[in-house]
C-alpha cells in the first residue's frame, strides 16, 4: 500500500528538506502547502490573490482555500503514488477535511510525524534559512550551507530569504503555530498515528529516524 503521511511541526524544523529526501528515496510525492500557495501567489491566480496577505503576515490562509488546493494536488498524482503532506493540515478543521477527503478516496493516513524542536533554535534556524529562487530547495547558512555561497547545489539558482522568514514575521508564525496547529498533536494522538522525531539532531540523523518510521509502516500494511 502506498505511504500516506503528514509532516507536522513548527516552521523551520526541516520538514521540507526531509520531505524532499523521502520523496527521492521512496518515490513519494512531497506536497508542500506553503510551496503550492507561493506558486499560486506568483501566478496571481484566484487562490493566490486570496492567500497573499495571510502568507505575507505569517497568519493562516482560510481552511477552505488550503484544503481545496491540497486535495486537488493529491488528485493530480499518478494513481498509486504515495505522498507526504508538508505543512498541511495546520488546523483541526483541515485535519478533519483531509481525513474525510482520504476516506472518500478509500484511503487513510498512516502517520503524522511531528518534528520537535526547542523554540530558541527554531527562531535561529528560520532567520538563517535561504531558499533557491529557481527550484525552491531549502538551505541554511549555518546548519545546511550550499557548496557554493549563495547558489543552489541542485540547479545553480540564486538563494534568497523568504519575506516571511524575517524576524518580525517569524514571531507571528510561531505564535500561529502554537495556537492553531499544536492542537493537531492531540488530534493525531487520539487516532493512534502520532509519531515524533527530534528535529534538532543533524539532518542525516533525522532522515534515518524518518526512514525507520516509514519502513515500519510499509511492513505493517
Ligand atoms: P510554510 O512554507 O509551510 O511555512 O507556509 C508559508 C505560509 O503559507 C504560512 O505562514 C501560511 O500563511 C500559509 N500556509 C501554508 N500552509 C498552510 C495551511 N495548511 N493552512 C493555512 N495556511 C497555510
Amino acid at each position: 500500500m502506498p505511504i500516506r503521511v503528514v509532516f507536522l511541526g513548527p516552521p523551520g524544523t526541516g520538514k521540507g528538506t526531509q520531505a524532499r529526501r523521502m520523496s527521492e528515496r521512496f518515490g513519494l510525492a512531497a506536497l508542500s502547502s506553503g510551496d503550492v500557495l507561493r506558486q499560486e501567489i506568483a501566478e496571481q491566480s484566484h487562490v493566490g490573490r486570496q492567500a497573499q496577505s495571510y502568507v505575507q503576515e505569517g497568519t493562516l490562509v482560510p481552511d477552505s482555500v488550503v484544503t481545496a488546493v491540497m486535495l486537488a494536488g493529491i488528485d493530480k498524482l499518478r494513481s498509486g503514488t504515495g505522498f507526504i503532506l508538508d505543512g498541511f493540515p495546520r488546523t483541526v478543521p483541515q485535519a478533519e477535511a483531509l481525513a474525510e477527503g482520504l476516506r472518500q478516496r478509500g484511503w487513510r493516513l498512516q502517520a503524522a510525524i511531528d518534528f520537535q524542536m526547542d523554540d530558541r533554535l527554531l527562531i535561529e534556524r528560520l532567520v538563517t534559512r535561504r531558499v533557491c529562487s529557481r527550484c525552491g530547495r531549502t538551505y541554511n547558512i549555518r546548519f545546511l550551507p550550499p557548496k557554493a555561497e549563495g547558489r543552489c547545489d541542485g540547479c545553480g539558482g540564486a538563494l534568497v530569504q523568504r519575506v516571511d522568514d524575517r524576524e518580525d514575521v517569524v514571531a507571528t508564525r510561531l505564535a500561529t503555530y502554537r495556537q492553531q496547529t499544536a492542537p493537531l498533536i492531540e488530534y493525531y494522538l487520539h487516532r493512534g498515528v502520532y509519531q515524533t522525531v527530534d528535529a534538532s539532531a543533524p539532518a542525516e540523523r533525522v532522515e534515518a529516524a524518518i526512514v525507520g518510521i516509514l519502513m515500519g509502516l510499509s511492513d505493517t500494511e
